[in-house]
């Protein structure tokens, strides 16, 4: 089925109207971001609103502000800007190394941070990159709005915590001092959702020992993040002894499915493996300042 069914199409002119819309249209409609998720899924008729209501105009949702202690990112800050600003880049390198990896140059320049987070897709990347870097995702409603840390965004597959009626308007990601982050994918052409992915966020103490760590897993059926794996490291030096121990923890909460990209003992490989390379590169990172 390549054609989706007939909907009808309207343009949003700023947050407020989206939520009178929203309200106006009932529980069939939905917002359109980048399209990138929701048009496949409607032309397979997995999805069939009876109207979409298009945020591409809202340019008060396409940000990103460095503030003291916290960046903000736009709901409708596209894949390709978070991969060009060197300010993400500079703070949080994780987001670069994803980005990098997410699909291709046509899908990064319509898709968005928001509608990537809203679509929950297990195997999605940036879930597990604000998961790590320990994002608050903002909503916007008719009770006004709310932040909702990234762990409890997500409700299970393809089901978060935005409801019909609101909108994803921000994310926000906390800035922390001698901190520095990693992702890795492993994927089976280039372009191609993961295989397996890993990302990690250390944060050093001046005496070069572990403060804070956190470790996320893509599509590797770890619900949230590998809380044993980064606690194993906290108070430690980041030796190598140290990040080999918490890959294996990594791998052993992981709980990978056999399908066409591969069986459960090459997945659980990679989620030990994927895991000591971004711990070894965020802890380089955050002790070189890079
Ligand atoms: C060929 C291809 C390859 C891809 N490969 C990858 C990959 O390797 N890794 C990866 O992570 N992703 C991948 N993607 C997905 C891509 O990143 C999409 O851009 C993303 O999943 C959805 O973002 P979007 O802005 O296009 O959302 P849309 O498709 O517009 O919307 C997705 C869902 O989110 C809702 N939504 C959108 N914005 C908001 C908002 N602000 N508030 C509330 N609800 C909202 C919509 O109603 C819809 O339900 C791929 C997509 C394609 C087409």
């Amino acid at each position: 089925m390549q054609i989706p069914a007939a909907f009808d199409y309207v343009r949003a002119e700023s947050v407020g109207n989206v939520l009178d819309l929203l309200e106006r249209h009932g529980p069939e409609a939905r917002v359109v971001a980048g399209g990138h998720s929701l048009l496949p899924m409607m032309k397979l008729r997995l999805a069939r609103p009876d109207c979409l209501i298009d945020i591409n105009g809202l340019a008060e949702l396409d940000f990103v502000v460095e503030e003291p202690g916290v960046l903000r990112v736009g709901a409708l800050t596209r894949h390709a800007t978070l991969l060009d600003s060197a300010l993400v880049g500079r703070l949080f390198p994780i987001v670069h190394d994803a980005e990098r990896v997410i699909a291709d140059p046509l899908v990064r320049n319509r898709g968005t941070i928001g509608g990537s987070l809203c679509q929950a897709d297990p195997a999605e990347d940036l879930t597990t990159v604000c998961d790590v870097l320990r994002a608050d995702v903002l909503i916007t409603g008719p009770a006004g709005q709310r932040a909702v840390p990234l762990a409890e965004f997500h409700r299970g597959p393809y089901e978060s915590a935005c409801e019909q009626s609101e909108l994803v308007t921000e994310i926000r990601f906390p800035v922390v001092p001698r901190s520095s982050s990693a992702y890795e994918k492993v994927e089976r052409r280039v372009g191609d959702w993961a295989v397996a992915a890993a990302g990690a966020a250390v944060t050093l103490a001046e005496d070069g020992t572990v403060a804070d760590a956190c470790i996320g897993l893509t599509a590797l059926g770890l619900e949230g993040v590998a809380t044993e794996a980064a606690a194993s490291l906290v108070g430690r030096p980041p030796s190598e002894q140290a990040v080999t121990e918490a890959g294996r923890l990594a791998a052993e909460a992981s709980d990978p499915t056999e399908d066409q990209r591969g069986p459960v003992d090459y997945k659980r490989h990679l989620a030990d493996e994927l895991t000591r390379r971004v711990l070894r590169r965020a802890v380089q990172r955050a002790s070189t300042g890079s």
